[in-house]
């Protein structure tokens, strides 16, 4: 077989150490080109830039620094930059992990949703940020994962992404969990400052984060020190909902 060919994004940004140890491991059995943000885009998204140019940077062979979001990295990597058609598009390693209700704020996961948008098998990947963080040994992890996707291909459904999140302390025989996608605790802040000139300005987002206890979900398996792998979809339709208000009889109107 031919090497795979992958692009690789995150959200962390192009000088990332996640992106970099990542980029090395999946380096061992595949070609890849790095498309990323030249700077941090954490809690961004699927944001893309409408309004203003984007511009690329070669940083190294094949390392693109892009002055936009993770979706534009990966718009611009699978539209303009790629030499064929990658087998897979990569994201991570994020600095930190992304569960439950973490996924809707990630632009880690983004950055592989809009590689699925574009008919590209995606896959994220997140680790907990507690340090010390075992960085390599995620990263070959990662790569694992990738050869496993990468070999499964056929047999997965299209509409499946993945989203990969990691134990601070993962080992390369770490065992790996499927999950669902689980319920996060907040602990929402909205903290009021003044700035020099006495107007008020606002920080927010609280410290600490927790997770419901519901088994078989991400944060309970990554907690426990499993990787924990969900596949994900887009198709946000709600069925339930369909039917209550066909029921009611709202499009009868
Ligand atoms: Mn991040």
């Amino acid at each position: 077989m031919t090497r795979p060919y992958i692009l690789i994004s995150n959200d962390d940004g192009v000088d990332a150490p996640g992106l970099l140890a990542l980029r090395d491991a999946l380096a061992t059995f595949a070609d890849t080109l790095v498309v990323a943000p030249e700077s941090q885009q954490s809690a961004g998204s699927h944001a893309i830039t409408l309004h203003k140019p984007l511009r690329l940077k070669e940083r190294a062979p094949g390392v693109l620094a892009c002055s936009g979001t993770p979706a534009d990295c990966v718009y611009v990597g699978l539209q303009h930059a790629v030499t064929r058609k990658p087998e897979l598009v990569v994201s991570g390693i994020n600095d930190g992990l992304n569960i439950a209700d973490d996924i809707t704020y990630s632009g880690t996961v983004a950055a592989a949703m809009e590689g699925h948008l574009m008919d590209v098998r995606s896959v994220a990947f997140s680790q907990d940020h507690r340090r010390p963080v075992a960085l390599e040994a995620a990263a070959k992890v990662a790569a694992k994962v990738c050869q496993w996707v990468l070999a499964h291909h056929e047999a997965l459904p299209p509409e499946a992404l993945i989203n990969v999140n990691l134990p601070a302390d993962v080992r390369e025989d770490t065992p790996w969990r499927l999950t669902r996608q689980g319920i996060r605790e907040y602990h929402r802040q909205v903290r009021e400052h003044r700035d020099p000139r006495g107007r008020p300005y606002y920080w927010i987002g609280g410290a600490q984060l927790g997770y419901r206890e519901v088994p078989g979900t991400d944060g309970v398996a990554v907690h426990a020190g499993f990787v924990s792998i969900t596949p994900l979809q887009l198709r946000m339709t709600c069925d339930p909902a369909l039917d209550v208000m066909k029921r009611l009889g709202l499009d009868e109107a």
